[in-house]
């Protein structure tokens, strides 16, 4: 597992960067975008979900609705700022580190936990579609605590 506290800000406010990083992914740098990118990007990679990322928004006196948490989440994604995983069918969490990795999820902590790509080989892969190809590969390995 990759120490992630290397990555931890090293200025005390981002906020001329995130401005910067917003702009170039084709995103306006509205208040709302501004404040949930410092939430998301501030600090460490990490992976949030769209009601953690709501609770925290309330508590850093951020008023945004769920909805709009959602739709921000999406439109980053979309820019290629975040990463989406999807742990089943009612249930993501949006990744800040958008390198290539696996992840565990802890079931009963409902947490990701990164595992490196070089650490999942596969035996056989199956060929892409015909005119497609492999954009990346997401492998999500459930855990729960040993009894
Ligand atoms: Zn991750």
């Amino acid at each position: 597992m990759s120490d992630r506290t290397q990555t931890a800000r090293s200025v005390p406010s981002r906020k001329p960067c995130l401005t910067a990083v917003l702009r170039m992914a084709g995103l306006r740098p509205t208040r709302q975008r501004v404040a949930l990118a410092e939430l998301l990007f501030g600090g460490p990679h990490r992976h949030v979900s769209a009601e953690q990322l709501h609770d925290e928004a309330s508590q850093s006196r951020v008023n945004v609705s769920l909805a709009t948490i959602y739709n921000t989440l999406h439109q980053f994604h979309e820019a290629g700022l975040l990463r989406e995983v999807a742990v089943d069918a009612s249930r993501s969490y949006f990744d800040t580190d958008t390198s290539d990795h696996h992840h565990f999820y802890v079931e009963d902590e409902q947490r990701m936990i990164d595992i490196p790509a070089s650490s999942v080989e596969f035996a056989a892969l199956p060929d892409a579609p015909k005119g497609m190809k492999v954009s990346h590969v997401d492998v999500v390995i459930r855990v729960r605590k040993a009894q």
